[in-house]
């Protein structure tokens, strides 16, 4: 130990990794722990603050940004810019100066606006990138604690067991079973097998066999290792910069929308070039003033915004998510989650609370009831009918022990009260002995552990290995009980060993499981293992059964309100958990879940064929002692069935089952890396309350995106049809070039983005779920895009011609054309806000603070461009009087009311249809 105080002062740029030798693979794991300055407890949090001052954080270079000028000037890069841009220049050419100046106004509104929204979705889905910041278990000061990965040093004793990414670059000191999946860094898709032996110094970096290699994932046991590297000093921040954060690809969605766009554009370009025909030819205007107006029509016809906006409305439901502790990995996700017709989801800690407390004890001599709640170790441990001191009988003080000495949490005690590190399963067992009057410092050194089979999903146990003060050798297991039993020959009585009644066993299993209590049985024989470390071959056989403990997990409250929600939204819930079948019938009961079904467990889904499994998933909502494979074929069922299937899962062997699911969720707190990895979507909090909010808001952001189309095409459209009817008809032109353009300036881009903003509808979770292969543009949205394009174009023209003919100046008639679209939209904007139900409520009128925002400001730049008399001379506009005004008010009014009275009719059919 002094040899390596010694390295603890020394001064840390010596373990700088440039003076540093780099074969740490060459070197015995004993030379790196004293070259590198790594005491057995780890360095002390002086000393790793002082080395990271030298070092830096632990990170691969953050996801590049691009700077903002650079934003700016991409945002010119866009053709109906050029054309604006051009367009302008030949205006100017020919003389017509004003429009050529509103021309390149309009242009440049459009880069700003562009511009803005940009910047906006970039700084929202940067901020979605730093939200999951890998974390590392790192022994520190004698203690293990779970911190960001990114303050780790060299020097640092990392522990990594299954599931985790490796953090930063180790020399392994310690490697139980450690298997690595080194594809992210060497290719190789097979995973290799780690020890802690050094190799040849020009060993290839995969047959590196003492080295851990940050970014490549444990997929099998455990390992401690200390740090050689950080950063991009690593071997994978050398070779790439991956990183691993949301793709910025678009979504499904945003993909049909550009293509969209894109024919949009082009229809709407060849009605422009008619239009421009049309005019010339046959209306007789000049060519110049053609054009210009072409130009005109074309900007304000096109939706610029369109994907810019798609990606506001994304990056805010997903941070609206993110509020609500709900991270989105994957984009695609928040389309997904709006359709999902099922949740899979685990049980422990996502639908209860994980705060596992023993309740009851059940030896081979009687029943025993615990005191006492939470991790607080207080209570009394009593024989059911009996009084307390009953710790200390000989049945009961085994069971007690080993379960303290089988068990890898630790109980600590801070400010706000007793907390368990690491499984709460396990902690509740610690408490439980504490209870009893046992002391864990003393058992541990009184039986020194000398080796462990850490528990898995699959194999449901753990075993430990320990030397008694007699230096007697141990075997202690806890587990299921069904696993737990069939290893059991004799059983612990009140006089000691007895031959094993098994049926007594199961009836008590039963007893408990009914209760909804969580089962864990406690086993021990004298012996050792056979030969070398302790191996699955030790657990066969001649334990002897100690005790049965039953564990209460309490249902989260918000968990029952959120399954509820669930089925009233059309969505079914279905709990897959490792627990025991009537444990999670029982729990079930409590949250409304599989209520009067069945439930089915692991081995018997083992014994479907595909076509059998479809059936039953069909039918059954609980799946009991299931492990990660089942839940694949679950999934496969499901989704074969025609389902949108949501799947939660948290250990590595989930990832592929979080895969195949439309959307894989899973665990922030007790996910691993790989889990996450797999993930199209995090629970901060674990909680199932959570998946449900989010699906909410997935459902939010599809509707938002419908309405602002619904908002956009027909202001678009009604304008440009304005103008292509006073063509056709013959008629003065009622709106100019520079007028075509303040109206989109004026609307377009401001007012619709307020549905952005919208929240959830209130019926949004009484609906059935959206058919995924529902069309974005149906018959609905055609029909409600001529209506209003219609009902726009006939209002201004009635007022324009209404106008011109009592005589008043053909400036006039334009300024009452222009305030009554420029109106329609700001009332329509409301319309918007429910696509079919009606909106002439509180909520529906003044529910979005940002509509009502945008819509004032629309309507104060129409003050101003009616009243201010430059603006009369830029625009052509003319001042009208408040009668003039209350004309074009109406026109939109009536707008608004056709719009509403459509939705009441509709609804009317659609209700005598059903
Ligand atoms: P779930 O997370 O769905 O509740 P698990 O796979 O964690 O299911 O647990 C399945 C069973 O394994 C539990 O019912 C319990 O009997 C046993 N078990 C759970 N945790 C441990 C542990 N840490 N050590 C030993 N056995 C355990
Ligand atoms: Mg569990």
């Amino acid at each position: 130990m002094t040899q390596d105080d010694s390295f603890i002062k020394a001064d840390p740029a010596s373990t700088d990794t440039a003076a540093a030798p780099t074969d740490w693979h060459g070197r015995s794991a004993e030379f790196a722990a004293r070259a590198l300055g790594s005491p057995e407890g780890g360095l002390s949090e002086a000393e790793a603050g002082a080395r990271l001052r030298v070092h830096g954080r632990n990170e691969l270079a953050a996801a590049r940004r691009r700077h903002p000028l650079l934003r700016l000037l991409r945002q010119f890069h866009n053709l109906l810019l050029y054309l604006m841009i051009a367009a302008g220049i030949i205006t100017a050419l020919l003389g017509a100066w004003v429009d050529a100046a509103v021309l390149w106004a309009a242009a440049l509104v459009n880069v700003l606006i562009g511009f803005v929204q940009e910047g906006k979705a970039e700084n929202a889905l940067a901020a979605i990138r730093g939200m999951l910041p890998p974390h590392a278990t790192v022994i520190r000061e004698g203690r293990r604690r779970v911190m960001d990965a990114a303050f780790l040093v060299p020097g640092d004793r990392v522990v990594i067991a299954s599931g985790d990414r490796v953090p930063a670059d180790l020399r392994l000191v310690h490697a139980r079973d450690l298997r690595l999946d080194q594809a992210s860094l060497t290719g190789e898709s097979l995973a290799v097998e780690k020890t802690t032996a050094p190799v040849a110094a020009d060993a290839a970096l995969a047959e590196r066999d003492g080295m851990g290699y940050s970014g490549t994932l444990v997929v099998g046991g455990q390992g401690v290792g200390i740090v050689t590297a950080t950063g991009l000093q690593t071997e994978i921040g050398r070779i790439t910069r991956m990183i691993s954060g949301v793709e910025s690809a678009g979504t499904p969605l945003m993909r049909k929308l550009d293509r969209f766009s894109a024919r949009l554009a082009s229809v709407i370009l060849g009605i422009a070039v008619l239009t421009f025909a049309f005019g010339v030819l046959l209306g007789g205007h000049p060519v110049a003033d053609m054009f210009v107006m072409t130009v005109a029509l074309v900007a304000s016809a096109i939706p610029e915004g369109l994907p810019a906006i798609m990606t506001i409305i994304l990056a805010l439901g997903v941070q609206r998510m993110a509020r609500q502790k709900a991270i989105i990995r994957r984009l695609p996700a928040v389309e997904t989650l709006g359709s999902v017709t099922i949740i899979c989801t685990d049980k422990t800690g996502t639908l209860t609370r994980n705060e596992m407390t023993v309740q009851l004890v059940v030896t081979g001599a009687g029943v025993y009831r615990a005191s006492g709640v939470g991790y607080a170790p207080e209570g009394e441990i009593a024989a059911d009918g009996g009084g307390p001191g009953a710790a200390r009988r000989g049945d009961l003080l085994p069971a007690l022990q080993a379960g303290m000495l089988c068990n890898d949490s630790v109980l600590e005690r801070r400010e706000d009260g007793w907390h368990i590190v690491g499984d709460p399963t396990e902690g509740a067992l610690l408490v439980l002995g504490a209870k009893g009057g046992l002391d864990l410092a003393a058992l541990s050194k009184e039986w020194p552990r000398l080796d462990s089979i850490p528990f898995e999903s699959e194999n449901r146990y753990m075993a430990t290995h320990h030397k008694d003060a007699g230096s007697t050798d141990w075997i202690l297991v806890k587990g299921a009980p069904e696993r737990v039993l069939s290893m059991c020959r004799w059983q612990l009585g009140g006089e000691g060993p007895q031959p094993l009644d098994v049926d007594y066993w199961r009836r008590m299993v039963n007893d408990i499981a009914a209760r909804g209590l969580r089962l864990l049985a406690l086993a021990r024989k004298a012996a050792g293992p056979a030969d070398g470390p302790l191996s699955p071959a030790d657990m066969e056989d001649g334990f002897v059964m100690l005790a049965l403990a039953g564990i209460i997990d309490p249902p989260r409250a918000e968990a029952i309100a959120a399954v509820k929600q669930c089925h009233a939204a059309g969505i079914r819930v279905k709990m897959i958990t490792g627990d025991h079948a009537d444990t999670a019938r029982a729990v079930g009961a409590q949250l409304g879940i599989g209520v009067g079904r069945p439930a089915v467990t692991g081995p018997e889904i083992s014994l479907l064929d595909d076509a059998g499994l479809r059936l039953v998933v069909a039918d059954v909502d609980i799946f009991a002692r299931a492990s990660p494979e089942h839940k694949l074929r679950l999934v496969q069922a499901l989704q074969d069935n025609g389902n949108i299937v949501a799947m939660t899962g948290d250990g590595v062997n989930d990832a592929p089952a979080l895969k195949q699911a439309d959307v894989g969720i899973a665990m922030g707190l007790k996910g691993t890396d790989a889990a996450r990895e797999a993930a199209d979507m995090t629970l901060a909090d674990d909680n199932f309350a959570t998946i449900a909010a989010a699906v909410r808001e997935g459902r939010a952001v599809y509707d938002n995106l419908r309405k602002f189309i619904l908002f956009m095409l027909p202001t678009n459209g009604g304008e440009a049809l304005v103008v292509i009817a006073a063509l056709l008809l013959g008629l003065a032109l009622p709106l100019t070039p520079a007028q075509v353009l303040w109206i989109n300036m004026v609307t377009a881009g401001t007012l619709g983005i307020a549905l952005a903003f919208d929240a959830p509808d209130d019926n949004i979770m009484l609906r059935p779920p959206r058919p995924p292969e529902e069309p974005l543009f149906t018959a609905f949205f055609l029909w409600r895009l001529v209506l209003v394009s219609l009902l726009m174009m006939l209002g201004a023209l009635a007022l324009f011609l209404y106008k011109l003919d009592s005589g008043a100046g053909i400036e006039v008639a334009r300024t009452m054309a222009v305030n009554t679209i420029v109106l329609c939209e700001v009332v329509y904007l409301i319309n918007s806000r429910r696509l079919r139900r009606s909106v002439l409520d509180r909520e529906g009128l003044f529910g979005n603070p940002y509509a009502l925002l945008t819509m004032a400001i629309a309507v104060l730049l129409q003050f101003v461009y009616i009243h201010w008399s430059p603006m009369h001379r830029i625009f052509g506009s003319a001042a009208l009087s408040a009668g003039e005004w209350l004309l074009t008010l109406a026109a939109a009014l009536v707008l608004f009311f056709a719009v509403e009275a459509e939705k009441l009719i509709a609804q009317r059919l659609r209700a005598a249809r059903t």
